[in-house]
């Protein structure tokens, strides 16, 4: 689909699903085809999602690639450099302030691809990734496979009772679910 672009004409991808869809492969696969094709990339995720790597974006099934670690959104800004792809990995985390720096990035001419939970662990839209799929020139979204009935998933079930809307890298707290066989936690 998106092969054939103009030069200079940016704009912005958007992977998402549940935990356990593939989204960081996914986002691994479509920046490394980009290296391939020797365009600039560049890399981001969270500083607090430190849970495998502090200099890599890891997917679940142990690919990487060289990340930087920021601690907002106005940080990638500063530190796109010459890059004319950008990988955000874990744009959940980054607050809405996240929806400009992609328009920003994009105006510019870049090729912005974020990942990102689209849904939080009690199955409501997880801001700011329904505001990226509005903006988005594309939109993926990854489905995992429910781990009660094995049907297709897209929400992500907590195991813990623990409050608040994340617990990052603790991914034994959580499983992908279904639609039928996701629950939502009794204090949520
Ligand atoms: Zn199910």
């Amino acid at each position: 689909m998106m092969n054939v672009v103009k030069d200079g004409l940016g704009w912005v991808e958007v992977i998402c699903g549940s935990m356990f869809s593939g989204k960081t492969e996914e986002l691994i696969r479509r920046l490394r085809r980009a290296q391939i094709a020797k365009l600039k990339v560049e890399i981001f995720k969270p500083a607090i999602d430190n849970r495998y790597s502090e200099d890599h974006i890891v997917s679940h099934n142990e690919q990487r690639i060289p990340s930087i670690a920021v601690t907002k959104a106005q940080d990638i800004l500063d530190n796109v450099g010459d890059a004319q792809v950008i990988g955000i990995d874990e744009g959940q985390f980054f607050g809405m302030e996240l929806v400009d720096v992609c328009n920003t990035l994009a105006d510019r001419g870049l090729r912005v691809i974020v990942a990102g939970l689209d849904q939080d662990f009690r199955g409501v839209p997880f801001e700011p990734i329904p505001q990226l799929l509005a903006i988005a020139e594309s939109i993926t979204k990854t489905l995992a496979i429910c781990m009660v009935c094995g049907s297709p998933a897209n929400r992500t079930q907590r195991l813990s009772a623990d409050e608040g809307r994340v617990i990052v890298g603790a991914k034994e707290m959580y499983e992908a679910r279904c639609r039928k066989c996701h629950k939502v936690p009794a204090n949520a």
